[in-house]
């Protein structure tokens, strides 16, 4: 069956999500119509042109030739479509040539383009990521020269960070930068694993590098952020003669074949011409502008992935026949969505997709309000860092299980790659690492977000949560209310645990729980926010309202009911975890 983004689930879970807050001038678009418009033709572009190319990357890689990468057949012509869409400035400020439409919009069409093809997606969700970096740190020069180019798509651009020695744990970079006479830097260094680093996609491709500068503090303080195209060009942004850097090799991997995931060398022939983004020694702040934004993108990929896996193992179980359902009275085979255990596997797919899809827009959403001068601002601001971690983690892990649920729903045809769910998985699996593995979200998340104001921001969040649980008292099914409940005491506690751990020093114990809290602050949240869409104020009784209450009530009740256990994984299981024998 052939992928369709479900765009009006889309378009509520984002007015959904726009419901927390009353900003003014913000998301406008999504009452006005224009944002309709627009999601009709980002699914549109999803359907017809994205998805059928996604099987052709799959089947055919991405090649290294004399003349550099080439993408899959098709793929250029996809991106100029795109390109003259004008969807690569969707977000992006007017003064810069942009659409200047929202966060929440772009994560609404991020989430129907990821599902048709994340493989693609991955060269325009680098470039969203870099125009977020350039915007906020680049001098005004280079926005001209280079940053106009990406929002208009006529370049795109990539995230050079990772080294053989150095992925996770960024300090022991090597690349170095050194000053020249003409005011500009010089690169000399190895990338590795650098997505979109060299293709045909567009004529130049700019770089965005991390490097140590000669006189740099050792570890993470001593990194800056450098630009350097791959294309040198003259003051009008013509390309003309190649930088001294190029791509050396293309990883043959698991899944995304259509991306190409380059090795990269810089300074060969006397250094990488580059220019410094930020100030010396900055690097890492304005990268994480970027990587905070290409987290909530991989998110988004998981949702995509989810909602494409459950489409078609769905389509699958109302066609194929097998055994006899329980009750059945005819001699006939039964279709396997008969079967409670096959029902079993695609409410939890169906559920999971809208749940990780709500996590992700809630954060979108607040990074729009954290980006606007106001009286919600800290709130958002909180709220984004809080829940950044738990967008990219909870909404991929669930993307893994999710693909692999639908190849289980396919039997042994999910196992043959004709089907196109094997696809998913293989797809699906690089999200879960990238951007950030996901123990390191989860670490993030125990370190760095629930200690944010003492812990105030988290138990702001919690609180934020139990109203929405409440509110839904008395028109949800009973069992539905007790098991979001039970999920929000098991959330309350395992936090104030941890946050009494880390106060007392016993930080590896918080962090040998760390997976666990993030898996049950997802499941409580996603829960919340699915009992609000279902029969919160805004519910609304449109065709696809009894659906949303049959997937939030099987989320509560069969999904946040893990909750307990996860809760007492994070206080109890940290001895054991920390045991050594068990490793000797
Ligand atoms: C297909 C693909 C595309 C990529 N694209 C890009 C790109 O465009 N740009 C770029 O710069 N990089 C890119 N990467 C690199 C990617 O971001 C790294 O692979 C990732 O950050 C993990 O780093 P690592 O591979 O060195 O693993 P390691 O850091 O060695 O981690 C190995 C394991 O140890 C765990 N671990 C490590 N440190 C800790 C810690 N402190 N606490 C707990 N657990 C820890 C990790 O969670 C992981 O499970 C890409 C990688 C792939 C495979």
């Amino acid at each position: 069956m052939a992928f369709r983004a479900p765009m009006d689930e889309i378009a509520f879970a984002l007015r959904q999500a726009a419901s927390d807050w009353a900003v003014e001038g913000l998301w406008g678009e999504l009452s006005d119509g224009n944002g309709s418009a627009v999601l009709e033709q980002a699914g549109r572009f999803a359907d017809e042109r994205l998805a059928p190319l996604n099987v052709v990357g799959d089947r055919h890689p991405a090649e290294r030739t004399a003349d550099g990468v080439r993408t899959p057949p098709g793929w250029r012509e996809a991106y100029r479509t795109w390109r003259e869409g004008g969807w690569a400035g969707l977000a992006a400020s007017p003064d810069l040539g942009g659409s200047g439409l929202s966060h929440l919009l772009l994560a609404g069409c991020l989430d129907a383009w990821n599902g048709a093809n994340m493989a693609f997606m991955l060269a325009p969700l680098l470039s969203f990521a870099a125009s977020d970096a350039l915007a906020a740190h680049a001098r005004p020069e280079l926005r001209d020269l280079y940053l106009r180019r990406i929002v208009s798509g006529e370049w795109t651009a990539t995230m050079n960070l990772t080294e053989p020695q150095a992925g996770s744990d960024l300090s022991d970079l090597r690349t170095r930068a050194e000053p020249a006479a003409d005011g500009a830097f010089r690169l000399f260094g190895q990338k590795i694993f650098i997505t979109y680093g060299d293709h045909d996609l567009t004529d130049n491709v700019v770089h965005l590098v991390l490097a140590r500068l000669p006189d740099a503090p050792a570890g993470p303080r001593g990194l800056s952020l450098f630009l350097a195209p791959k294309m040198l060009v003259d003051s009008n942004g013509r390309p003309g003669q190649p930088n001294d850097l190029r791509c050396v090799g293309l990883e043959r991997k698991l899944g995304i074949h259509g991306a190409p995931t380059c090795a990269m060398v810089f300074g060969e022939s006397g250094g990488a011409r580059a220019w410094l983004i930020g100030e010396p020694h900055r690097g890492l702040t304005c990268m994480f502008t970027m990587m905070n934004n290409a987290r909530l993108a991989v998110g988004l990929e998981g949702v995509g992935v989810s909602e494409a896996a459950a489409q078609a193992a769905l389509a699958f179980a109302r066609e194929r026949r097998q055994g006899r359902a329980p009750g059945s009275t005819g001699s006939d085979q039964s279709l396997i969505i008969e079967h409670p255990d096959v029902r079993r596997m695609l409410l939890t797919m169906r559920a999971g997709a809208a749940a990780a899809r709500a996590v992700c827009y809630r954060t979108a959403a607040a990074i729009d309000v954290a980006g606007v001068d106001g009286p919600a601002r800290l709130a958002a601001t909180e709220r984004a860092a809080l829940l950044t971690p738990v967008a990219k983690a909870f909404a991929t892990d669930l993307a893994n299980e999710i693909a692999s649920l639908a190849i289980q729903t396919h039997g042994g045809m999910g196992y043959i790659e004709e089907t196109g769910v094997a696809q998913l998985l293989r797809d699906a699996r690089i999200a879960a690492i990238y951007e950030g593995t996901n123990g390191i979200q989860a670490i993030d998340l125990v370190q760095r977000k629930i200690t944010l104001r003492e812990g105030g921001a988290v138990r702001d969040e919690i609180a934020a949560l139990g109203r929405m649980m409440r509110n839904i008292e008395g028109r949800a099914p009973a069992a539905t209310t007790v098991g979001l409940a039970r999920g929000l005491d098991a959330l309350s506690s395992a936090t104030d645990w941890l946050l009494a751990s880390l106060m007392d020093g016993r930080t590896t114990d918080a962090l040998a729980g760390a997976t666990p809290y993030l898996r049950l602050f997802g499941l409580v949240c996603g829960g919340a926010l699915l009992g609000r869409a279902a029969w919160g104020a805004e519910a609304g009784s449109d065709a696809n309202a009894p659906k949303r209450a049959a997937l939030a009530r099987f989320f509560a009740e069969n999904m946040v009911a893990a909750a307990p256990g996860l809760a007492g994984m994070v206080r109890d299981g940290a001895a054991s975890t920390l045991d050594g024998a068990g490793l000797v």
